[in-house]
């Protein structure tokens, strides 16, 4: 039995981050699977990361046909693949278990091979979603043009190269940036510089912060800080830093939540607003952060954070 496990370090040594690459089964023609490989130096039995819907796609397509394997996802995610008795009496067994953003490092089990480069037959649909994962880093002018009728499967490929790569190669221009300065005036000063302010993470550059509504926070969005509350009296709303950034895991706010910051907010702050509360980060005493979504975060958006080592 071999269990791989996750090993989600993905840049070459001097930092820079690797591409998304397209995969295939060696002689098959399967895929093309959106693969993000791990190290800079790959052969054929070398394992690539794959969200949990390429891991599915993969199974899928390893399961049928003569290739004698079946599979499994258990509750916590984790994919078992085995070799048929007909196949390997020996009844070999891959467990998988999926890295903390929830994509799988897969392989060893099959010769991968780059999908393309065997001139073996592919479908329209194919080249379309090949297409839009090999530009996922270009912003839309730049795109190369591909037939109407085939738009969902090349975003379907984009989408799929940001998802596995985490969007941190995003084109710049979607990162969020919605405050309408006019109604909102807001005043960004420096963060302070003494013991109560922990230093950024490393890469995390004061550049790179910017306010956006709490509501349009994403998860693994580092939050910095916040504003001044809004007040008739106070026209612009000044900044107010955080002595540690977190990173954000949003969920819907639970309005029956028992923890005691939940018990306060109910009790002193008065119906959530429109647009509702989001639980920003549970604290590891189960004590809910809450921001209304009309909230203003200061936030280092997860695209312009350096990978995890
Ligand atoms: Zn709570």
């Amino acid at each position: 039995m071999t269990t791989i496990p996750p090993m989600p370090h993905a840049t070459y040594p001097d930092e820079t981050r690797l591409s998304i690459q397209l995969f295939t089964i060696e002689e098959t023609g399967l895929g093309p699977y959106v693969g993000l490989p791990v190290t800079s130096l790959w052969l054929d039995d070398t394992p690539h990361l794959f969200t949990r819907e390429t891991a599915e796609q993969i199974a899928r397509d390893v399961t049928r046909d003569d290739l004698c394997m079946s599979y499994a996802f258990s509750a916590d995610g984790t994919l078992t693949l085995q070799w048929t008795d007909d196949y390997d009496a020996l009844g070999r067994v891959i467990i998988v278990v999926p890295d903390v953003h929830g994509r799988y490092l897969i392989g060893g089990m099959w010769p991968w091979a780059v999908w393309g480069a065997d001139d073996a037959p592919h479908t329209a649909g194919q080249a379309a979603f090949a297409l839009g994962a090999a530009e996922y880093r270009w912003t839309a002018e730049k795109c190369t043009e591909h037939p109407e009728d085939l738009e969902h499967l090349y975003v379907r490929g984009r989408e799929e190269a940001h998802r596995v790569s985490l969007g941190r190669d995003q084109p710049r221009t979607t990162v969020p940036f919605d405050i309408d300065p006019v109604r909102t005036p807001l005043i960004v000063r420096s963060r302070p510089v003494s013991r109560f302010y922990r230093p950024l993470p490393p890469g995390a550059l004061e550049s790179a912060i910017r306010p956006v509504a709490a509501g349009a926070v994403g998860p693994g969005d580092l939050v910095v800080g916040g504003f001044t509350p809004p007040h008739p009296d106070i026209v612009r709303r000044r900044s107010q830093w955080f002595g540690d950034a977190y990173v954000a895991a949003p969920a819907l706010w639970d309005a029956a939540c028992e923890c005691t910051s939940c018990e306060t907010i109910r009790a002193h702050c008065g119906p959530a607003p429109a647009v509702g509360r989001l639980v920003m980060k549970k604290e590891i005493d189960g004590e809910c952060v809450v921001w209304d979504g009309d909230d203003i975060a200061l936030i280092i958006p997860a695209s312009l954070l350096p990978a995890p080592a």
